[in-house]
């Protein structure tokens, strides 16, 4: 089979690599022409496990090639899949879908009337999208042998390979047969595994995703409300986690109490649902209220470091370990640090920061801000620390060295990594959250 990707961006990319390895001839096609440059070279311009890896096995396998334009791809693909950003729109909260749509443009540029291609939407996109792109792609040509489909991606960033490869489930959304055949063939690797497929309508494949993120986003922030609540009442949340998680109905993923979510996906994807819920006058009223506390939440967390050091932090200077919006990518978007790391500025703070990898992109979205090149430097002369990301290497700090080092041992812990009393027992203030 053969398939083209359009977007060579975190689910392009990987999605592209992992259909190459399934055995799949795939064009990766972005119009990012220094994305595909470095690809080209062999170097991965995102960092996610094992993607290098991955990639460069399925190039020399020859399965698996990359161009900056569609009018450079062989005809004839069995699918062309849409794996293009759909960001927040300024000013509105809808998705912007003008990158959706100028692919649906591209695409119909691209098709022939003697080859049926299954069109498929992998981005995460509103309910209609697919009927939209139709209809651009019919318009502009109204002899292309195709349909569409919809397939959202569930990979987590940081974990995307084994994502891929071993799902929960695959969602597809398509009312045509042929359509379907493809898919299925697509993924037949994974039916050999046992994965569910669950095939939809085109609308209920698109709100499948909306709703999954959005119910997701709920139970992260119903557990920082608990966990707020556990504070004022001597509770430990990571014990109330445990006990209402091992209820099966509950479930004990998705209940670590933290900063509040960010990411490239749950804010912008509660938002759109808020809005398209909205516009079609059914408000999901809990997503609302979701999004408003998310917000207030990582707006507020500046003022735990600020409580932490004494009330002030002017003229300080705070160390920050970790600044990607989770660890094992170095994806900044809607990171809490970009929320944390301004408002202790604006207080007066100097930062000395260090991330294992998403220094690069952060400097591009933050000011000021000293890069240290290890943990130790970072923390090294700081007056207070904070834990903004739980990577691993954060977890087992030499207490005794941080000692030494800080100018005085005050640690804040928003990711709950360390267990209360062995902070303090180390002679550290020591904040975390809901314990
Ligand atoms: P990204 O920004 O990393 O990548 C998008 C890529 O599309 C960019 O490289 C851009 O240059 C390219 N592009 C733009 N217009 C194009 C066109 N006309 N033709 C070809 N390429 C084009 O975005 P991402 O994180 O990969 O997200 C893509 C979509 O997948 C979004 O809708 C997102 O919500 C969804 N999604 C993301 C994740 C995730 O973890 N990142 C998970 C599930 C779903």
């Amino acid at each position: 089979m053969r398939i083209v990707m359009l977007g060579a961006g975190y689910v392009g990319l990987v999605s592209g690599a992992c259909f190459a390895e399934f055995g799949v001839d795939v064009t990766c096609v972005d119009p990012d022409k220094g994305k595909i440059d470095r690809l080209h070279q062999g170097m991965i311009p995102i960092y996610e496990p094992g993607l290098d890896d991955l990639v460069k096995k399925n190039v020399e396998a020859k399965r698996l090639n990359f161009k900056t334009g569609l009018d450079q791809c062989e005809t004839g693909a069995d699918a062309v899949f849409i794996a293009v950003g759909t960001p927040t729109r300024r000013g509105d909260g809808h998705a912007d879908l003008s990158y959706v749509y100028q692919a649906a443009k591209d695409i119909a540029g691209y098709l022939k009337e003697d080859h049926f291609t299954v069109i498929v939407t992998k981005s995460t996109v509103p309910i209609g999208t697919g009927r939209e792109v139709e209809r651009i792609i019919r318009a502009e040509n109204p002899k292309a042998d195709f349909a569409v489909a919809s397939n959202p991606e569930f990979l987590r960033e940081g974990a995307a390979i084994g994502d891929f490869m071993r799902p929960d489930r695959v969602v597809f959304g398509t009312s045509d047969e042929r359509g379907a055949q493809v898919m299925r063939a697509l993924y037949r690797p994974l039916y050999l595994i046992e994965t569910p497929i669950v095939q939809t309508t085109l609308e209920s494949s698109e709100l499948i995703k909306y709703a999954s993120n959005a119910f997701l986003a709920v139970k992260i922030t119903f557990i920082n409300e608990i966990a707020d609540l556990c504070e004022k009442v001597g509770a430990d949340v990571q014990e109330v986690a445990r006990g209402i998680g091992l209820d099966g109905r509950i479930g004990k993923k998705f209940l670590h109490a933290g900063p509040g979510y960010g990411g490239s996906c749950f804010p912008k994807d509660t938002l759109a649902l808020v809005k398209t819920a909205q516009d079609k006058g059914a408000p999901v009223r809990i997503v609302e209220t979701v999004v408003d506390i998310n917000d207030k939440r990582k707006q507020a967390m500046a003022g735990r470091v600020i409580e932490a050091a004494s009330g002030s932090v002017k003229g300080k200077t705070v160390a920050v370990l970790g600044v990607s919006f989770k660890p094992n990518t170095d994806d900044m978007r809607d990171s809490v640090a970009l929320d944390v790391i301004p408002a202790l500025q604006k207080a007066g703070a100097k930062i000395k920061a260090f991330d294992p990898v998403a220094m690069e992109e952060a400097g591009k979205l933050l000011s000021d801000v000293t890069w240290a090149q290890g943990t130790y430097e970072a923390l090294d002369g700081a007056d207070v620390a904070v834990i903004l990301t739980e990577w691993n290497e954060f977890r087992a700090l030499d207490f005794k060295r941080v000692k030494k080092l800080m100018k005085s041992p005050v640690l804040v812990d928003l990711r709950n990594i360390y267990k209360p009393q062995e902070v303090l027992n180390q002679g550290f203030a020591y904040s975390s959250i809901g314990r």
